[in-house]
């Protein structure tokens, strides 16, 4: 072993036996001090503490079982091993010895190898223990630490103003909630605990929910994404959702950090309306003037002012639409507009929406193809239009020319999303794609283009004559309808926007 060997004490008033002794260790490499007076030992091992005490028992003035209590008395030397020495007609009291802290004895005449087998024994635990003694300690400090960590964790979990919820990642169960999320769900804390948000109906929509998570477990990071929550009286909260994964007791579990915007919201959509509805009144007087203008029944124009016209009645006639959509949507979302539901022919409604975008389509040369299904389905079918149109307008917008776009229709029974989360569907199903082959949007836009103002490139407005809020109001239009929306895509290739609706609401009104 190249590791120095031991320190050792050796306490032995016969002159021979501590040579003997002392020759045998020094050869064996160990750093030997030996002494003929236990006083002199004692005072030796506190000044320089050794790694092992040699003690022979019997001795004039102190003897050996003296000299080991003291040593065990003071705290530099009590956890030094110490091995007492008896000759073979001296009567070692055995017991006496272990119980004044001796580890081990040793009977002259000594064999060597007796003697070095126990040294090495006898340092070697003490090594152990010393070992131990520090992990001990790590232990205790990191211990210490995460107490403190947990307790912040938990102060900053009960006082938070956010509601804070806790899930497992498996079966998304509540494991723990925040006072403020008991407070704005309306909940007790025993009533959600053990719960699924689908459960208790909270309304986090499972595909955007689903698409967050593994966003999350993707990227390590899921913020600040819009979501309706809905409260136990049924009334719905806006509300900012961030997930984060921690640790609970062992299982994987997600952390939602929940921010209620609901009243920005409110004073926002409130600015937004109050706003639209004043500017409505003298753009209508505009584009009216604009419309004289061009007949020529105020003289007629040269070719720049005739240019000049059409810019401002092309921009007048994009704010009117942006104006008209904010209204719409704010219409839609406070259930101003009452559904007129009424049995509706599938193939008519592809029909009329295909009709309604037919010159749009050959002014940008992009091929229209429907593809119907005769069936029936109960809608207000002037909503499903504008959804419909709504999605063919974009798709054709975001087409290159000679491109295609279909509209089409299918019956599922087993559809995506039928089979991974509980809905309020019943089997038959309409499924409506609306596919294109144009630039197609980024993974991580998919979710939040269904939000209000929400472009994949903020000069897309511009460029493509669009309002953002497009996609709002046919989503709007879809979930009063108590069905779905989502996007696919591959970048470049194009994209598919999917809608589901119950086919039989009313089950008389199913085909
Ligand atoms: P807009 O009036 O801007 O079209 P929407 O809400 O209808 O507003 O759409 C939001 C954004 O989603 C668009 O600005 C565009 O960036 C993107 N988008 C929508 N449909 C498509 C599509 N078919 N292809 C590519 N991007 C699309």
């Amino acid at each position: 072993m190249n590791t120095p060997k031991a320190d050792i004490l050796v306490i032995d008033d016969t002159p021979e036996n501590l040579h003997l002794l002392s020759d045998m260790l020094t050869q064996q490499g160990y750093k030997v001090r030996s002494v003929t007076k236990g006083m002199t030992g004692v005072r030796g091992a506190i000044a320089a503490p050794p790694d092992l005490v040699l003690l022979d028992v019997n001795m004039p003035q102190m003897n050996g079982y003296e000299v080991c209590q003291q040593l065990k008395q003071s705290d530099r030397t009590q956890d030094i091993p110490v091995i007492f020495i008896s000759a073979l007609g001296d009567v070692l009291d055995k017991v006496k010895a272990f119980a004044v802290g001796g580890v081990d004895y040793i009977t002259k005449p000594f064999q060597v190898e007796e003697v070095l087998a126990r040294i090495e024994t006898h340092l070697t635990i003490c090594r152990l223990q010393k070992q131990i003694q520090n992990r001990n300690q790590q232990l205790q400090q990191e211990i210490q630490e995460r107490q403190q960590a947990e307790e912040k964790f938990t102060k900053a979990f009960r006082a938070s103003p956010h509601p804070i919820a806790i899930t497992t990642l498996a079966d998304h169960r509540f494991v723990e909630v925040n006072p403020s999320f008991v407070r704005m769900s309306g909940y007790t804390r025993e009533a959600i605990l053990g719960q699924t948000s689908d459960d208790l109906g909270l309304g986090f929509r499972p595909e955007a929910y689903e698409q967050g998570l593994k966003t999350l477990l993707a990227t390590g990071s899921f913020c600040n994404q819009e979501f309706e929550f809905r409260t136990q009286g049924d009334r719905w909260r806006t509300v900012l959702l961030s997930l984060d994964r921690i640790h609970l007791a062992e299982t994987p579990c997600i952390l939602q950090i929940i921010n209620d915007i609901t009243e920005r919201k409110r004073l926002e959509n409130e600015f937004i309306s109050l706003v639209s509805h004043e500017l409505r009144t003298p753009m209508s007087s505009i584009i009216g003037s604009l419309d004289i203008l061009s007949t020529g029944q105020l003289g007629e124009l040269n070719e720049q002012g005739k240019q000049v016209l059409k810019m401002a009645t092309t921009n007048t006639e994009r704010l009117i639409r942006l104006v008209n959509d904010i209204l719409d949507l704010e219409r839609i979302k406070s259930g101003k507009i009452n559904l007129q539901k009424t049995v509706c022919n599938v193939a008519d409604l592809l029909t009329q929406a295909a009709e309604a975008m037919q010159a749009m389509a050959e002014k940008a040369q992009v091929k229209l193809i429907i593809e119907p299904i005769e069936a029936n389905l109960w809608a207000d079918p002037d909503r499903i239009l504008q959804a419909l149109t709504n999605l063919l307008s974009n798709a054709i917008k975001f087409s290159e020319p000679q491109g295609t776009v279909w509209l089409k229709a299918e019956k599922t029974e087993n559809s995506p999303l039928t089979t991974h989360h509980s809905s309020p569907y019943s089997p038959d199903a309409l499924f409506i794609t609306v596919r294109d082959e144009g630039r197609g949007i980024p993974q991580d836009k998919l979710q939040s283009i269904f939000e209000r103002f929400q472009q994949v490139d903020a000069s897309d407005s511009r460029k493509k004559g669009g309002t953002g809020l497009g996609l709002a109001i046919c989503r709007n239009i879809v979930e009063q309808h108590d069905g779905h929306i989502w996007a696919e895509s591959s970048p470049g290739k194009g994209s598919v926007f999917k809608l589901q609706i119950p086919l039989s609401a009313k089950p008389s009104a199913s085909s």
